[in-house]
């Protein structure tokens, strides 16, 4: 279970645990909230045999929280495999995870970079394909243009079992090139 953890201003800052949410409210850095009522934290016993709980919501605006999108998102297989779908980039096939591979549009060896704009999801069979060339020298159009995910994209493809609350807040600030899946 993870927390979207927010900017006071909207703007998407980290995953957290629910405890470390909890410590946030606690702590009364808790600006504004979305989504209660969804996780409930059991804490100690008391005396009386009353045991206390906290309301944890599934999206918290943090005062002081540091906005994600300072930085380039994290580029990892994972998060490049559910940018594209988990569709292969070259032939449109739809694979698991372990089936595709990161392709670099312009290979590595012709000076291309390991970056967003340079990388798409590619079968195996296509990446052997294609080799160490370029589409066009490969005479293997891409399906898509690849992007770098802005900051709601990027939570949203870091995050691991997204809360419909959650994923209700960041699609609407998806760019048209990402389809939530
Ligand atoms: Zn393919």
């Amino acid at each position: 279970m993870q927390i979207l953890k927010l900017t006071k201003s909207g703007m998407p800052a980290a995953w957290i645990n629910v405890e470390q949410a909890a410590t946030a409210i606690a702590k009364n850095q808790v600006v504004w909230s979305l989504g209660e009522g969804m996780t409930l934290l059991r804490g100690g016993v008391s005396k009386e045999g009353i045991q206390s709980s906290m309301d944890v919501p599934a999206i918290i605006a943090v005062t002081g929280a540091r906005e994600y999108s300072r930085a380039i998102p994290v580029l990892t297989n994972r998060a490049l495999f559910r940018r594209d779908q988990h569709r292969c980039l070259y032939c449109g096939g739809a694979f698991s995870a372990s089936s595709l591979t990161r392709d670099h549009v312009i290979p590595r060896g012709k000076g291309g970079l390991d970056t967003w704009c340079n990388v798409v999801a590619s079968c195996m069979a296509c990446n052997q394909l294609k080799g160490c060339r370029t589409p066009e020298e490969a005479g293997m159009p891409l399906l898509a243009v690849p992007f770098t995910p802005n900051p709601f994209e990027a939570m949203y493809l870091m995050g691991r079992n997204v809360l419909s609350k959650q994923l209700e807040f960041l699609q609407p600030r998806f760019s048209d090139k990402l389809l939530a899946c």
